[in-house]
């Protein structure tokens, strides 16, 4: 998509902090943190929101899912845990229309979410 800021990043066009990237997925860190570890996953395909995905993207997101558990451990969460979390339309606070979901920990995280 043109004018997607993350298709931009998962093209190169646009510089991030990228911490895994192969043919499906790419993840970056988050440029507006929210924990110690803030990081955002999405699949290189451009869907704009998970109402979006058909059954074709049914691998890609459950490797995306894999990939995020590799980063945790990576980033020394998986003794303290961590959360994976996909904002979905207004109400969620959905601010880029590109599927994503951000990976975050490194401190306690409040439940529910505000
Ligand atoms: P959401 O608000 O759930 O749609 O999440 C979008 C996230 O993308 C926000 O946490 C932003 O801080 C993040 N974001 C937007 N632009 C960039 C960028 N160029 N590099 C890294 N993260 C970004
Ligand atoms: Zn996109």
């Amino acid at each position: 998509m043109a004018d997607c800021v993350f298709c931009k990043i998962a093209d190169g066009q646009i510089k991030s902090d990228i911490v895994h990237q192969d043919e499906d997925v790419v993840a970056f860190r988050d440029i507006n943190p929210q924990a110690p570890v803030h990081i955002v996953l999405i699949p290189r395909v451009h869907h704009g929101s998970l109402n979006a995905l058909g059954v074709e993207d049914d691998t890609t997101i459950g490797y995306l899912i894999r990939v995020a558990a590799k980063i945790a451990r990576d980033e020394g969460l998986w003794e303290q845990g961590y959360r994976l979390v996909a904002n979905t339309g207004a109400a969620a606070g959905q601010s880029v229309d590109h599927v994503h979901f951000h990976l975050l920990g490194g401190r306690d995280l409040g439940w529910p979410p505000g």
